[in-house]
């Protein structure tokens, strides 16, 4: 199996290594990853400037490659130049922090997976919900390696990815593995509006720690009740329930001059 690893907390973030280690028994595992911190870099991709890559020494002493581009960038570097085509999966963490309900599209990991099934690939993206510690992480590898495992003999749907969180917990304390959809978390009071020394307004997102709703089956529930939760994602985001009411509104019979 050739597998494809990237995060988007940076080429030297503990868990991305720990995630190489846990995959390297099943295959050949190349690691392409930002060269820096691109949290919430969401589904960009970088049109703009050039992207560089280098070879980086590992901690293990292998190499892997660094780039200034986004975390789909690295899918796409990988899949179209430093590994091929022939790339059979792209997992994306171990991120630090979980990534949970409405997040997702804010969530470079996420995203570099869904890049990943874009691509071709089966994808998967697994975070630890612990931005204190450690703790969880060594689980979340060991998890990562049987869920792709899994994906040796059996396939994701088509445009579908797996989204995993994982509790910040020893493994002894967490409490099983769950299934789930899709939840609603955001950040209510995400915005501080502040003056700076020359007496001009600045704002800074991200204050408040996320209001979630508990609802049953979902991504944010079952890891609140310190469970794994594995996530379908699909790329599809049309809003089926929505398609006849939106039709109902009329807007299709608007009159196009020509
Ligand atoms: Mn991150």
């Amino acid at each position: 199996m050739n597998i494809l690893i990237t995060n988007d907390d940076g080429i030297h973030a503990s868990g991305l290594f720990m995630l190489k280690k846990a995959l390297e028994p099943l295959g050949k595992v190349t690691v392409i990853a930002p060269d820096r911190q691109r949290s919430a870099s969401g589904h960009s991709i970088t049109l703009h400037k050039p992207l560089r890559v280098e070879r980086v020494k590992l901690p293990d002493g292998d190499f892997g490659y660094a780039t200034n581009g986004t975390p789909s960038d690295c899918v796409s570097l990988g899949v179209l130049d430093i590994v091929g085509r022939e790339v059979d999966l792209v997992v994306a963490g171990i991120n630090r922090g979980p990534n949970l309900g409405w997040d997702l599209t804010y969530s470079g990991t996420v995203c570099a997976a869904m890049e990943g099934v874009v691509v071709g690939a089966q994808a998967f993206a697994v975070s630890v919900n612990n931005f204190e510690n450690d703790t969880g992480f060594d689980f979340a590898a060991k998890f990562s390696a049987f869920i792709a495992e899994v994906l040796v003999n059996r396939r994701l749907p088509e445009s579908v990815l797996l989204n995993i969180n994982v509790p910040g917990l020893p493994e002894n304390e967490i409490t099983g593995v769950e299934v789930t959809r899709q939840g609603k978390r955001h950040y209510a009071g995400k915005l501080e509006k502040r003056t700076d020394p020359m007496g001009r307004t600045y704002y800074w997102l991200g204050g408040d720690g996320p209001l979630d709703r508990l609802e049953e089956g979902t991504d944010v529930k079952a890891v609140a009740e310190g469970k794994v939760s594995v996530t379908p994602i699909h790329l599809d985001l049309t809003g089926y329930s929505a398609l006849d009411i939106v039709k109902s509104w009329g807007i299709e019979s608007f009159r196009l001059s020509r």
